[in-house]
């Protein structure tokens, strides 16, 4: 118990040094359509090089980032770091079609009363395009407080971003409550997608989410495809797109920069 709180608290006073001491980076995970393969943006994910730990994942680090608040900043470096890199490849790569970024937005970060003003700055120091990013943002998160939740989407949305809905099928989702909130995109969890091959009533379940969410106007993004016959059945199904293993795990800026040039031979 004492090893334990003594190894928490170390945590901490890193975390709360890493950001000046550039610690952190970004890497980027492709989010390809499904039916082509052709890769529409990229989710940022964020890691951390610990000078003695190595590589920390963010499943040890980002609930401390919460709850001592260091979500906060770390949250609007990594918009701004994520931001820019894209406007970085959109000039460079001209002729594709306009690439885009999901960034997870946290629940402190979304309950903060200045996240709007964030955002719209980062957007204009970047000068990318408000239709090239994306907010990832969970379903627990939305269905906690839902009502403050409604206002804080539709704000966003007059900023021109997309919203979507992460972790989709985890949370206590009220069915009700889906059509209220102002979201493009559903997210749906990994876990689902696991096991949608082997285990007939999960893929029903998957069926129906992508169901409901296209008759309530939203796309399907299947998180976590690592198989060619998960590929095939989420197309089948009607899902448009797609993020895993399969098509590429999440990596450096200077990887996807190489692909993209082999890709469009530049
Ligand atoms: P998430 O938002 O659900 O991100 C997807 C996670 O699934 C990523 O883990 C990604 O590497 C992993 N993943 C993607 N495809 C596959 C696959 O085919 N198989 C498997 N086994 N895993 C796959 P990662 O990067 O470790 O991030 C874990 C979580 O940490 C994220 O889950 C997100 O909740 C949080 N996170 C990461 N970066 C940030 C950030 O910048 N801000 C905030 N607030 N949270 C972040
Ligand atoms: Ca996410
Ligand atoms: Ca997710
Ligand atoms: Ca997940």
């Amino acid at each position: 118990m004492h090893a334990h709180a003594v190894e928490r608290l170390q945590l901490e006073t890193d975390l709360r040094r890493a950001i000046d001491r550039q610690e952190f980076q970004v890497r980027y995970q492709p989010i390809v359509v499904l039916a082509t393969g052709a890769i529409v943006g990229f989710e940022a994910l964020v890691r951390w090089h610990h000078p003695q730990r190595g590589l920390v994942a963010p499943t040890e680090f980002i609930a401390v980032a919460e709850e001592t608040g260091l979500i906060v900043p770390l949250g609007h470096w990594v918009l701004q770091e994520a931001c820019q890199q894209v406007a970085n490849w959109q000039v460079r790569f001209p002729f594709c079609q306009p690439l885009t970024i999901s960034v997870n937005i946290s629940g402190r970060q979304f309950s903060q009363t200045d996240l709007m003003t964030q955002v719209s700055q980062i957007l204009q120091t970047t000068q990318l395009a408000p239709g090239s990013l994306k907010l990832e943002i969970t379903e627990t998160v939305l269905m906690e407080n839902s009502e403050p939740a409604i206002a804080m989407l539709l704000a966003l949305k007059t900023l021109n971003i997309q919203l979507y809905m992460d972790d989709f099928g985890t949370g206590y989702s009220s069915l009700s409550y889906l059509h209220r909130f102002p979201i493009d995109v559903l997210k749906i969890d990994r876990s689902f997608i696991t096991t949608i091959d082997t285990n007939s009533k999960n893929s029903a379940i998957v069926q129906t989410i992508i169901t409901l969410a296209h008759n309530l106007g939203m796309q399907v993004i299947a998180e976590g495809v690592e198989t060619a016959v998960q590929h095939t059945q989420l197309n089948q199904m009607g899902c448009e797109y797609g993020q895993g293993y399969l098509f590429s795990k999440p990596v450096s800026a200077a990887v996807i920069t190489t692909l993209l040039t082999q890709q469009y031979h530049c």
